[in-house]
């Protein structure tokens, strides 16, 4: 306990730094909070568990934040892991406190699988939405940022995960939100986990050349200094080498060698004003030669995430070029802690006035990036932040984004009409709301549906939100006349049996459609022919139960018969997936995950429950293993792929290697000029000498797939290639 208070006294003394009259009390009594919330956790390292949320308030102190940010930091995991509850900490601290807090604490609670791009950016986008506040980002970013710290107490597949995220989740935001040292840090505690080979040569090999590294910075600075005292410039002259990702990603794109990454080594100079930085800028070019095409203006235009510099990169001795940044001292606050250096506590300015003119700041950084740059995810951020759209979570975990104020009307419709059709309720985070809830950022929704379902409601037009649900619910009504839903269904099915070479009696027919209907709980065959007619059951699900009622009737009709029949070549039909699924025009379809199916796979579709056909592998394990289940076989329906497909499918690689400096690299290299594009791509390397390497990347068939491998197994030290087959 000693411990503790050393920490705490360090830790007031250094908001007191910048805050001189802060509320030391306040705080303490915060850490008390804590201390006592948390009695009796335990880090993963063995200490008090209390130790994480002050490490957190430090890196928030350094920041230089708000005394309100310091006690939310001390108290960010109460609510979470604690018998503590929002009113708590409102009535000891404040609503705003509270706030905070709480923001931290959802955002704790969302779910990260690794997910393709869209994905990502998605949660990324939902991150920004939930932290209304933008002092909760900042808090959670630190808090990643200590857990990033004492990660080896970590077992490695919560490492792996938790790195994976950092560098896909966290360091971009820190990134957009200009926490350049932050985002450093993050980027290169994750590399060390993801890739330690990769990072363990680069530091060394950085170590091996500090003494050279730091005479030849050393000269420079003396240099530079003589020149600038006689010119009466005031500046801090400081040598550094760029962080150990950057120098990683470079070599990795630009399949380079240590020695030829340029501005390995960089010089920066900060001064008092915008124009001493030019001046600066004059004198270094008249000492150095500048490489032509490497100067950059970023104080005339700012970064899209405010940051400013003047940047050249100049020949110095024995022809080793170097970088040289040039700026004043706010702009180096800017450049380090970003966002956070203009929500800075400023003494004597408080309250909603100066909320706001930091919430402007805000909205001119995103507006700023809107411009810059198209890719940048941030670029629709602004209206999203602002409160135009919703992200919530499908049970799987998937996110989707609604308009703002959308209902589980419109989450059901935006999943498939026939979801939305066959409504009978719904969950929110495990809940059941009503079907005008307003559904909130972050929530998982589940959506109940029945069989039996009479369909949607008239009021259901009133209550939803998107132009997508409103014209599905039209639709339905348009479709509505039972008669003509009958006739339509009784079609349906007898095109499809026809075509399925499925003769029998009308006799046997209708007593075979009494008992399928009764199976999947209609009261009569007609209910069951209507709703086939409107969409609210797929053509599939009819026509295999009756398969199995069949089935039941010949015994000796065996399962392998039935795939038998279902691998025949079926007839062409339209797609828009690059699948079609007989019977079944535009058929949502998903390539499995564990064996990600290109085009000229032998391929097979399983009817999941409510998320359309997922198509498998035919030598897929999963489905060996799944078709050993006698009730789900008639689930499985034979799928083809279309004659004009799209062009790009997802597919993953696992690549085994002899593990050397540049492995990585090579095969990224490889890829990129093959054009191929890459999704994921991440290393591990084993103490034995082998390296395994899995890249997720977009193939348009198994021909494309054999010349990709054909080029890789040509790189020097790969062993064997495989399709990942989980
Ligand atoms: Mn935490």
């Amino acid at each position: 306990m000693k411990n503790l208070e050393t920490r705490y006294k360090l830790l007031i003394e250094k908001v007191k730094q910048y805050i001189p009259n802060a509320d030391a009390d306040k705080i303490h009594q915060a850490l008390e909070c804590a201390t006592d919330a948390h009695t009796g956790q335990k880090r993963k390292d063995g200490t008090d568990y209390v130790t994480h949320p002050i490490a957190v308030a430090e890196i928030i102190a350094d920041m230089g934040l708000d005394t309100e940010s310091v006690i939310a930091a001390l108290l960010h995991d109460c609510i979470e892991d604690t018998r503590f509850v929002y009113e708590d900490i409102k009535n000891k601290f404040g609503e705003d406190v509270a706030d905070i807090v709480e923001g931290v604490s959802k955002l704790t609670r969302m779910p990260y699988t690794s997910k393709e791009e869209e994905q990502i950016e998605n949660l990324r986008k939902m991150f920004l939405a939930m932290g209304k506040d933008i002092r909760v980002i900042m808090i959670k970013i630190a808090d990643r940022l200590h857990n990033m710290r004492t990660i080896q107490f970590q077992p490695p597949a919560k490492q792996r995960e938790k790195s994976l995220e950092t560098m896909e989740v966290y360091a971009p935001l820190a990134h957009r939100l200009g926490m350049q040292k932050i985002k450093w840090e993050l980027e290169d505690r994750s590399l060390k986990c993801l890739d330690p080979v990769g990072y363990e040569e680069i530091t060394e090999e950085l170590e091996r050349r500090r003494p050279e590294r730091e005479e030849f910075l050393h000269h420079i600075k003396d240099r530079l200094m003589e020149h600038l005292n006689h010119a009466g410039i005031e500046a801090v002259v400081a040598g550094r080498v760029k962080h150990i990702y950057s120098i990683y990603r470079k070599m990795y794109t630009q399949h380079k060698d240590i020695s030829e990454v340029y501005d390995l080594y960089a010089m920066r100079v900060i001064v008092d004003s915008v124009a001493d930085c030019y001046n600066v800028l004059g004198f270094i070019h008249d000492i150095y030669r500048p490489i032509p095409g490497r100067f950059k203006d970023y104080i005339s235009t700012p970064k899209p995430n405010m940051y400013q510099s003047l940047h050249t990169t100049v020949i110095g001795r024995e022809g080793i070029p170097f970088e040289v940044q040039i700026r004043t001292h706010e702009m180096h606050q800017t450049a380090e802690y970003g966002i956070a250096a203009h929500w800075k506590y400023k003494s004597g300015v408080s309250g909603r006035d100066n909320l706001e003119e930091k919430l402007a700041w805000v909205r001119r950084l995103l507006e700023n990036q809107q411009d810059v740059d198209g890719e940048d995810f941030i670029r629709s951020l602004k209206t999203e932040m602002f409160a135009d759209e919703v992200y919530v979570f499908t049970p799987k975990g998937d996110v989707v984004s609604l308009p703002a104020g959308s209902t589980p009307i419109d989450f059901a419709y935006s999943i498939h009409s026939a979801v939305g059709n066959r409504m009978i309720g719904a969950k929110a985070n495990g809940r059941i709301v009503q079907l005008d809830y307003i559904l909130k950022n972050g929530e998982i929704v589940e959506v109940l549906t029945s069989n039996a379902s009479h369909g949607p409601s008239r009021d259901w037009l009133k209550i939803a939100k998107s132009s997508e649900a409103k014209n599905k619910i039209k639709q339905w009504f348009k479709k509505e006349c039972r008669e003509e839903n009958i006739q339509r269904g009784k079609e349906a099915l007898a095109a499809e049996l026809k075509r399925m070479e499925v003769h029998m009696s009308l006799q046997d027919l209708n007593e075979v459609l009494q008992s399928v209907s009764r199976r999947i709980s209609f009261n009569t065959p007609d209910d069951m022919l209507a709703s086939l007619g409107f969409g609210g059951i797929t053509l599939n699900r009819v026509v295999n139960r009756i398969r199995d009622e069949i089935a039941r009737s010949h015994k000796e009709q065996t399962g392998k018969d039935i795939i038998d029949k279902l691998v025949a070549q079926p007839k062409k039909q339209k797609s828009t997936s690059g699948v079609i699924v007989p019977g079944v025009e535009n058929c949502m379809v998903k390539f499995a995950r564990c064996c990600t199916p290109i085009p000229g796979d032998r391929i097979i579709g399983f009817i999941t429950r409510g998320y359309g056909v997922s198509v498998h592998r035919m030598d897929c394990k999963n489905v060996t293993e799944a078709m050993k289940n006698a009730d789900d076989l008639s689930r499985w329906i034979r799928v083809a792929w279309a004659d004009e497909i799209k062009d790009r499918f997802q597919t993953s690689l696992q690549i085994s290697a002899k593990d050397r400096m540049g492995i990585v690299a090579d095969v990224a290299t490889a890829l990129s000029n093959l054009k191929i594009p890459v999704h994921l791509m991440d290393a591990r390397s084993f103490e034995d000498g082998y390296a395994v390497m899995n890249v997720v990347m977009d193939l348009n068939g198994v021909d494309q797939l054999e010349y990709v491998v054909g080029k890789l197994r040509g790189i020097q030290g790969v062993i064997d290639i495989k399709r990942t087959l989980s």
